[in-house]
């Protein structure tokens, strides 16, 4: 008997797969419902996969293991699996989405196959401890599990622990994996939030500053120490710091950094489509400008960047709103140009777990065997999913490593018990 800890994605895939070879699959999972995370995933839209497979956007320490590990289930098979249960899927600008465009499709027609396939499914049990039947032996495992108030325990040869991270908010997430598997001797790196909001140091005339909710296109630049990376796109300020597709990418390296505790600062280019000298001269040139010359300075420089983030960078460079435009210095008009195209904040720290998609860190890949899923020194466990050491960048990529993860654990356990 197979025992499958969460019927979230790596879970139900793994217990499809193994079911479709024959075997016995018992899924524990904690909510009262299959795939809670899934179905908030994309909106709602379920972002299954994406056209573009290249390693960088699945972030891991050992990139080359977790290649091998995607490979046998490709985003070709995932989305011929999901074509075969019903669920074709269309591609938008690179990103796959079943063509309903809802997560609940996705959810029923895998709770379907797992039905048709007579996996067993236990709905409201929570596992709380799982170890080993005899210690050190091969002879199976033994969770213990809390079923409406009352501890019960089950055993199984094999186990999958599917139970993903403490990411998302009121999911049914928990940490459950990561201390089940320190319990059971497999080390596990440090986890942080991943595709995370970013919490920005803002003191003085910055902490005040009315920008929350404004959203804007912008170029930014994480400084962690000597390594830089760059993200562009749509970014919301917030009261804590910034927010937006592009932030959440970036933030996965400002965790790691923060954690070795490095200086982490992140440069925002809010006119991405100028260069600071364009902007500059933009700004200088209204200075001579009839036009403007007569407006207050807040009037002078509407037009660039929204309003309150005008508003913002004039009282940072010393600029006040109602001054005659005239009149303002040309150091705080270059101090503006400047902040427009390259204002620096020092990150201070993540936003917490509710707020992010997925984990960092987790069961480093060597010690996984890559062909099956299987911990090298824990026999008969298997490992799929989020509790890996593999954080896939926004688009879908957390989802084909969960599906891929689940799909080969499942098809390595068919051929085991076959
Ligand atoms: C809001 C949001 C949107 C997202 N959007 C996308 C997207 O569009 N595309 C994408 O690729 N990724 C997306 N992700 C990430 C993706 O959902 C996860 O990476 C993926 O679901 C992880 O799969 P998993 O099988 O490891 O874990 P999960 O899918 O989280 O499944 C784990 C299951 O285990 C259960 N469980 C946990 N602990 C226990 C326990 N002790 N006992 C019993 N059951 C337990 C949980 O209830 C859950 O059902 C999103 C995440 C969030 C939070």
């Amino acid at each position: 008997m197979i025992g499958i800890i969460g019927c979230g994605a790596s879970g139900m895939l793994a217990a499809i797969m193994a079911a479709r070879s024959g075997c016995k699959v018992t899924v524990l999972e904690h909510n009262d419902r299959p795939g809670r995370k899934l179905l908030a995933t994309g909106n709602g839209k379920c972002n299954l996969t994406n056209e573009d497979q290249s390693g960088g956007n699945f972030r891991s320490d050992l990139p080359e293991i977790a290649q091998t590990i995607r490979g046998q289930f490709s985003k070709e098979e995932l989305l011929g699996f999901f074509r075969e249960i019903g669920i074709p899927a269309h591609c938008r600008r690179g990103y796959w989405y079943p063509q309903c465009e809802q997560a609940s499709a996705v959810v029923t027609a895998l709770a379907e196959e797992l039905r048709r396939l007579c996996v067993r499914v236990l709905y409201g049990v929570d596992v709380v401890r799982a170890e080993r039947s005899a210690e050190g032996g091969n002879d199976g495992f033994i969770v213990t599990l809390n079923d409406s108030g009352i501890t019960r325990t089950m055993r199984f040869d094999q186990m999958v622990l599917a139970c993903g991270g403490p990411a998302g908010d009121r999911l049914g997430q928990s940490d459950f994996g990561f201390r089940a598997l320190r319990s059971l001797g497999v080390p596990v790196m440090r986890y942080q939030p991943a595709l995370v909001p970013l919490v920005l140091e803002r003191t003085g005339v910055d902490a005040n500053a009315d920008i929350a909710g404004v959203r804007l296109e912008a170029e930014l630049t994480l400084v962690c120490g000597t390594d830089e990376y760059r993200e562009k796109g749509e970014i919301v300020w917030t009261d804590y710091g910034i927010s937006g597709i592009p932030v959440m990418q970036l933030s996965r390296y400002a965790a790691k950094a923060l954690n070795d505790r490095r200086d982490v600062r992140i440069t925002v280019d809010m006119v991405p489509d100028f260069t600071a000298d364009e902007i500059y001269q933009e700004v200088m040139s209204r200075r001579m400008n009839p036009v403007f010359t007569e407006r207050n300075a807040s009037e002078a420089l509407l037009g660039i960047v929204p309003e309150k983030i005008s508003n913002w960078l004039m009282t940072r460079a010393g600029i006040s709103a109602k001054e005659p435009f005239a009149k303002t210095s040309e150091a705080g008009l270059a101090r503006y140009s400047e902040d427009l195209s390259g204002l620096t904040l020092r990150v201070k720290g993540l936003r917490p777990y509710a707020q992010a998609q997925t984990t960092c860190g987790g069961v480093p890949l060597s010690e996984v065997i890559p062909e099956t899923m299987e911990i090298k020194a824990v026999p008969g466990l298997y490992v799929t999913g989020e509790l890996l050491d593999v954080d896939g960048a926004c688009g879908g990529y957390n989802l084909q490593w969960a599906f891929a993860t689940g799909a080969v654990a499942g098809r390595a356990l068919g051929r085991r018990n076959a």
